[in-house]
């Protein structure tokens, strides 16, 4: 009877958990979390150091890595993130293969003018092929295929799928890999002004994605090339290392990002909405106006470095004419669509929230991209009370919805301590026998470092309001 009991228990424990969280039984003894003491010389820069550290990657070949579990798990969350907040600005998710045809991109004419970040591949038959580095060609082919009116617009597909692009100088880890994960979107309209609006509503799409993910990611107009118009924008993070130079009101720090009730349908709210985040100056010095900046007071300007984390582009018909991608309008004639495609790289994403969240002792994650939300750190492996504690309060935080990694290992205190702090999750429940004799445990908060010796039954209530909050805040 007990036997069973406990068998049902686990299976509901398994039905409740969503495939982005992990398996039931989470013991650091039986994960896969290779950590390193030192960080190899090569890593030049902290995101890189602290991923190979905390065993989140792996290099394969220049710019080529292996996700470990810790760091697939953040992938994914940033992922899920990224992919919930397209859903809600009305994007639908397709997914496209890696490779493909050079015939599709004969016909953009980028097959000739992409130039050496191509990787191009000869099948068996001596067919061109290629490793996508982006799928405008592609996702152009899939529309004409299918569309014919104007009724079936406006229309966003996006997919969230692995490039490759053979950069020259491939550096800092999954910051500039050559293989990397893209979630690229593509809209397309019947004319300039729907192009815009479905512009509109990535751009707020991707302020709602950044402020979940818990960074402040400032949009910055960008270079239009021939295509002309004010329709592009850069969406940097500031860090010391990023490799774009960055100029920009102060006023964008203390912007707030729309709420997760914002209405896409609205085309006035959302343009009023990039007209608030358009507003003041924001560059980076590939487009930066010395002229403008000089209006601003000095004490408003902000000149730091930044990290590209994602891209929006309107780019009219340039695939659209010579691809043949058109509609018949409400007028009954033919007009060739307008498009726009919008990138993030959620493998880009991971290092960048890194570089924006680390101390000394590793890396503090944001919240919402934390691999687990809770490390339960047994202090005393073997000691009766103390695994039939942590056992107690392990299960307690499932059943509250909390994601918690237990140190069940027989390591030091001081070698837990420091793990915990190098892989950065938001708490750390610390279970010993001295602190339970006088009914105690110590919760630690890694952004902070406050501990807080509490009774159990109070800590699980701190870390299940947190979690309320976390929810309420950034939703889910
Ligand atoms: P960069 O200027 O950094 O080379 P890009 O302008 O070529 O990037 P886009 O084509 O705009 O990149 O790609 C969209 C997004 O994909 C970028 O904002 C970034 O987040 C990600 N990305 C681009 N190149 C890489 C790379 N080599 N490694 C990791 N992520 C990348
Ligand atoms: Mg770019």
């Amino acid at each position: 009877m007990r036997k069973r009991m406990r068998f049902v228990l686990r299976n509901s424990n398994i039905g409740r958990i969503c495939p982005f969280r992990p398996g039931p039984f989470m013991h650091l003894s039986k994960y896969f979390l290779p950590v390193l003491k030192e960080a190899p010389r090569e890593a030049e820069i902290v995101s890189h150091q602290l991923m190979l550290r905390a065993g989140m990657i792996r290099q394969q070949s220049a710019g080529i890595y292996s996700w470990l579990p810790l760091g697939l798990k953040v992938l994914r969350k940033v992922e899920q993130i990224v992919r919930e907040e397209q859903n809600r600005a009305g994007a639908v998710e397709v997914l496209m293969p890696t490779i493909q045809s050079a015939d599709l991109w004969r016909e953009s004419g980028r097959y000739d003018d992409y130039g050496k970040e191509m990787l191009r591949i000869t099948d068996r038959h001596e067919r061109d092929m290629l490793f996508g580095p982006t799928n405008e060609e592609m996702i152009t082919d899939i529309f004409r295929s299918y569309v014919r009116s104007y009724k079936d617009l406006p229309l966003n597909l996006y997919h969230i799928q692995w490039k490759f692009r053979d950069e020259v100088r491939p550096r800092f880890g999954v910051m500039r890999g050559r293989e990397f994960l893209m979630k690229d979107a593509y809209s397309f309209d019947l004319d300039e002004a729907g192009a815009r609006t479905a512009y509109y509503r990535m751009f707020v799409s991707y302020l709602r994605t950044f402020d979940r993910l818990g960074v402040k990611a400032i949009p910055m107009r960008a270079d239009t090339g021939p295509i002309g118009g004010d329709l592009s924008h850069e969406f940097l993070i500031l860090a010391d290392t990023g490799e774009s130079e960055v100029f920009c009101h102060k006023s964008y720090l203390d912007l707030q990002a729309p709420d997760a009730g914002v209405d896409y349908g609205n085309d006035d709210l959302i343009a009023g909405i990039v007209g608030d985040w358009t507003a003041a100056y924001a560059g980076t010095d590939e487009v930066h106006d010395e002229a403008e900046w000089m209006k601003i007071p000095a004490d408003e300007r902000v000149n730091a470095r930044g990290i590209e984390i994602g891209h929006i582009f309107n780019f009219g018909t340039k695939y659209s004419e010579p691809m043949g991608a058109k509609v018949t309008g409400p007028d009954g004639k033919d007009h060739v669509v307008h498009m726009g495609s919008y990138g993030i790289g959620p493998s880009r994403v991971v290092a960048a929230l890194i570089e924006a969240g680390h101390d000394e002792n590793g890396i503090v994650w944001p919240a919402s991209a934390a691999p687990f939300d809770v490390g339960l750190i047994n202090l005393r492996q073997g000691d009766e009370a103390t695994d039939a504690a942590c056992a107690d309060l392990y299960s307690q935080m499932q059943n509250a919805g909390l994601d918690p990694l237990y140190d069940d290992t027989d390591n030091r205190a001081g070698g837990k301590f420091a793990l915990a702090d190098l892989i950065g999750l938001p708490w750390q429940l610390i279970v010993g026998p001295r602190g339970l004799k006088a009914g105690e445990v110590e919760l630690k908060n890694r952004a902070s470092g406050e501990r807080e010796s509490l009774t159990m039954e109070a800590a699980m209530n701190r870390l299940t309001a947190w979690r309320s909050q976390m929810k309420a805040r950034y939703g889910g």
